[in-house]
C-alpha cells in the first residue's frame, strides 16, 4: 500500500456519479486520483502530471476515449509509458478491439465495482514498474555498450587511441581527403633507445615514460581531423587530415622538441634525455593512390631518421613511381 501512494491515477469520466464512485475506489487504495470530465481536460492533465495509469471513459462530451488514448500515445515519450484502461458499457468484441488498437491496455465494463478496479489498477501498476525498470536497464545497457566501444578503441596503457582506432580512422580520413581534395599527412614516431631505457630504469618506468609521451602527443594534435594513436610497443602515429607537408613537418618537429623538453633522464642516450624520431609523409590522396604507400613512406622516413642519429624528423614524398626505390629523406632537424 505504501508504494501505491506515489501512484498517479487519472480518471476521465463525464458522469459525475461514476466519477465519484471510481474516485472513492482509488482513494481506498491510498491514492489521490486526478479527475477530468472531458477529453480536453484529460489531455491537459496528462501533459501536466504524466500519470502512471489512466482510467478512460469511452463516451465523452467533447470527443471519445479512443481519440484521447491515441493522443496520449502520441504525446508520451519513449521512456514514460502510461497504462490506459478503458471504462465502457459497450461490450461488443469490436469495442474491445478498437480500444486496444487505439492504444488501450485493458478494459473494464461498467458499472464498475471497487474490487475489479482496484485489482486492475494494481496489475497495471506492476506493469508500469516493470516497464520503468526495463527502460532503466536499456539505458544502462546503452551506457555500458558505449563504454565498451570506447574501450575497444583505446590503448590500455596510455589512454590514447589504439591501433584499431587508427586503422579505421586512416581509411575514413583518406576517403574524406579525396572528397575534399585536401592533402593528408602521417607522422610515425618511435622512442629512441627504448630497450635500453627499460634495461636501465625498469619496465615500470618504461611504461610511465610511454604514458608521458602519449599525453604530450595528444596535446600536440588539437585539430578535429587529427588523431594520435599508439601504433605498437613504443611507436606512435599521427594522422593529420587536411594537412600538407609543411604543416606536418612543423607538427612533427614541435613534438620532437616537446618530448625532448620533458627532460626524462636517459643515461643511455647521447642527449641524456628521452627523445623520439619521427618519419613524416604527405600526399594529396586520389582514388588512384594507395593509403598503404603513404604509411610505408612514413615508416621509411622514420627508418632514415633513426639512421641519421635519432631525435630527428625526416620526410619522404609519396613516390611518383611506386616501383622505384625511395629517394633519401629530407631532414627537418638533426642534432
Ligand atoms: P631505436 O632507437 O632504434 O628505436 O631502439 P629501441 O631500443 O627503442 O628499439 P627496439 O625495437 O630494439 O626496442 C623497443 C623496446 O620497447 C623493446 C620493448 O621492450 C620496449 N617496449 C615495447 N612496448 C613496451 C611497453 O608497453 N612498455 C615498456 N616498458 N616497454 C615497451
Ligand atoms: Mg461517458
Ligand atoms: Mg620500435
Ligand atoms: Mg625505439
Amino acid at each position: 500500500m505504501q508504494q501505491l501512494a506515489k501512484l498517479k491515477v487519472l480518471i476521465v469520466e463525464d458522469s459525475k456519479v461514476s466519477l465519484k464512485a471510481i474516485s472513492s475506489y482509488i482513494e481506498e487504495m491510498g491514492v489521490q486520483p486526478l479527475l477530468a470530465e472531458t477529453g480536453a481536460r484529460a489531455i491537459e492533465l496528462y501533459k501536466q502530471e504524466h500519470p502512471d495509469i489512466v482510467l478512460l471513459d469511452i463516451i465523452l462530451p467533447d470527443t471519445n476515449g479512443y481519440e484521447v488514448a491515441k493522443e496520449i500515445r502520441m504525446l508520451q515519450g519513449k521512456d514514460d509509458w502510461t497504462a490506459i484502461i478503458f471504462l465502457s458499457v459497450m461490450s461488443k468484441d469490436e469495442d474491445l478491439v478498437r480500444g486496444i488498437e487505439a492504444g488501450g491496455d485493458d478494459y473494464i465494463m461498467k458499472p464498475v465495482g471497487n474490487v475489479v478496479v482496484q485489482a486492475k489498477v494494481r496489475a497495471m501498476y506492476r506493469l508500469v514498474k516493470m516497464q520503468r525498470a526495463l527502460v532503466k536497464l536499456a539505458e544502462q545497457l546503452h551506457d555500458a555498450n558505449q563504454e565498451l566501444q570506447r574501450l575497444s578503441m583505446t590503448d590500455g596503457l596510455t589512454g590514447i587511441a589504439n591501433r584499431r582506432m587508427f586503422d579505421e580512422t586512416l581509411q575514413r580520413e583518406w576517403r574524406r581527403c579525396i572528397r575534399l581534395k585536401k592533402p593528408m599527412s602521417l607522422v610515425m614516431l618511435d622512442v629512441d633507445h627504448f630497450k635500453q631505457y627499460n634495461d636501465l630504469y625498469g619496465h615500470q618506468k618504461g611504461d610511465d615514460c610511454l604514458k608521458a609521451i602519449g599525453k604530450k602527443l595528444s596535446k600536440s594534435a588539437p585539430r578535429p581531423a587529427d588523431l594520435v594513436a599508439r601504433y605498437g610497443g613504443e611507436e606512435f602515429i599521427m594522422i593529420l587530415g587536411e594537412t600538407d607537408e609543411d604543416g606536418a613537418r612543423w607538427v612533427a618537429e614541435r613534438i620532437r622538441q616537446r618530448v625532448s623538453m620533458l627532460q626524462l633522464p636517459h643515461s643511455g642516450s647521447k642527449h641524456q634525455f628521452v627523445s623520439v624520431s619521427c618519419g613524416v609523409s604527405s600526399v594529396y590522396p586520389t582514388r588512384e593512390l594507395n593509403v598503404e604507400t603513404l604509411l610505408q613512406m612514413a615508416d621509411k622516413a622514420l627508418y632514415q631518421a633513426k639512421h641519421q642519429g635519432r631525435n630527428t624528423v625526416a620526410y619522404l614524398d609519396y613516390p611518383q613511381d611506386e616501383s622505384a626505390a625511395p629517394t633519401s629523406a629530407r631532414l627537418t632537424y638533426h642534432i
